[in-house]
């Protein structure tokens, strides 16, 4: 039975409350109900179709709805749909812990699953915080972090994290944490001496230093130059002290490669991944360690080693299943050079349409990550818009009518295409976004008054 949708969209607005929303803002709008999905494009009750040029929170890669990710599940569901994970096991489960192992670094061999990312952040936490009393060293209870860092919204990630504009509200909450100053450009001598300075004053009392490696995504893709990564983690190992790569935005295809750790190098002690784990299927988060920290956790119950530490929905059956195909079929877009060449496609397709746009102050990208800086333009009076007006938001709302559904946070438009999209499609998204920019910043320039001399 289908619900007619002036129904639905009563019912939302009277009994929702949307995440990172302000849903004053949210009412004054129709909702927009996606009914259906197919590869790069979702569907509304009325038939109208938007390009998915977000991934459906960054987690989608293979396309909606795909037949083979599709028939892993179904096939899943006839069998096992859920059973505990604290004493037992299931085909699916077992199938991706090897998997995981066979394309972390050698070494990053145990999987710990939970079911969203802030989650495998706050695993990899409480597994440091332990791991370091059951060795004798009690007092290695800090965090150290970089700035602008995003680990999730829970309270240890938010310790972990900077990220003032959505955390702030309860620092008072947080763990001991440091941060560091994060990369700038291609210089990343500053960064490393504020690491080693927090390291000099701090290092005995840390436990964990979490790091989103390559680029820090949520932030607005902000890039560290080759090299950081590593000397991160010589430094981290220098101090003792364990690595977390945040990899729930960076992993898994995003930026062109399986993982970026490996790409880099760089064996961590932790490596958390979720947005992309089941192809934007079903939630599923993982946290890998080291067999050392896991064997430090082995003893008799007696001796209280135990991490007791789980969630009800771990390693779920259909997640578990769906992640396995989502790997298989990564492997092959990775080993068939299609990743790479998408990667391109895109990385020369964002410079042309937006490396010269007269509304576009500075363009950040790597792999399929991208954030479009904007403004009003050289040649107006103000450099810059007031982030409370929100203009990359509500051109995110305006690009709706272009068929393309984008995240804009503050002044920054974040595109975040599926790994698998066409050439024509990421054509598409570029030029109605392109378009979008000039027609809806001429629009707000010419309203606010500010004074704009450019022909476009
Ligand atoms: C999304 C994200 C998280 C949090 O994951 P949730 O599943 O939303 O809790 C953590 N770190 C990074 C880098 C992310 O992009």
């Amino acid at each position: 039975m289908t619900i007619d949708i002036n129904i639905l969209n009563n019912w939302d607005q009277a009994y929702s409350w949307h995440p990172f929303t302000q849903m004053k803002e949210y009412l004054a709008h129709k909702p927009l109900h996606i009914t259906h999905a197919k590869g790069c494009w979702l569907y509304d009750n009325e038939g109208r179709r938007y390009l998915d040029g977000n991934a459906s929170n960054w987690t989608n890669i293979h396309g909606h709805s795909d037949q083979a990710l599709n028939e892993a599940l179904i096939q899943q569901l006839g069998n096992l749909q859920q059973s505990s994970y604290k004493d037992l096991s299931h085909p699916a489960a077992s199938q991706l812990c090897h998997e995981l192992a066979s394309i972390a670094p050698e070494g990053l061999n145990r999987s710990f699953f939970t079911d969203n990312g802030a989650c495998s952040v706050e695993t990899a936490l409480k597994m440091s915080f332990q791991y370091w009393q059951l060795t004798g060293n009690p007092q290695k209870k800090l965090i150290i972090g970089m700035e602008g860092g995003y680990h999730g919204d829970t309270f240890g990630a938010m310790s972990a994290g900077n990220s003032l504009t959505f955390h702030q509200r309860f620092s008072e909450c947080f763990l001991p944490a440091h941060h560091f100053i994060a990369p700038q450009h291609n210089d990343m001598s500053k960064s490393l001496n504020d690491l080693d300075r927090l390291l000099d004053a701090y290092g005995d009392q840390t436990a964990i230093l979490f790091l989103e490696p390559s680029v820090q995504g949520p932030r607005g893709m902000y890039l560290q130059p080759q090299g950081f990564v590593q000397a991160v983690a010589e430094r981290c190992q220098a101090h003792h002290i364990h690595l977390a790569l945040d990899e729930i935005f960076v992993g898994l295809g995003r930026l062109g490669h399986m993982l970026v750790c490996t790409h880099e190098g760089v064996r961590p002690d932790f490596l958390c991944l979720s947005k992309t784990l089941t192809g934007g299927y079903l939630p599923l988060a993982v946290t890998l360690t080291t067999q050392t920290i896991y064997d430090a956790f082995l003893g008799e119950f007696s001796e209280g080693k135990t991490f007791f530490h789980g969630h009800t929905f771990a390693a779920n059956p259909l997640a578990t299943a769906v992640s396995v195909k989502n790997i298989e079929k990564l492997k092959q877009r990775i080993e068939s050079g299609a990743l790479l060449r998408t990667c391109e496609f895109f990385g020369k397709s964002i410079d042309s349409y937006f490396s010269k746009h007269p509304f576009v102050k500075s363009v950040r990208q790597r792999g399929l990550a991208c954030a479009i800086e904007l403004y009003p333009g050289s040649k107006s009076t103000s450099q810059t818009f007031n982030p409370n007006d929100r203009v990359a938001h509500h051109l995110s709302l305006y690009l709706r009518d272009k068929e393309v559904l984008l995240r804009g946070v503050g002044n920054t438009l974040l595109i975040v295409p599926p790994q698998c999209m066409t050439d024509f499609e990421i054509d598409f998204l570029c030029r109605q976004t392109s378009t979008a920019i000039s027609e809806y910043i001429h629009g707000v320039v010419r309203r606010s008054g500010m004074s704009l001399s450019i022909a476009i």
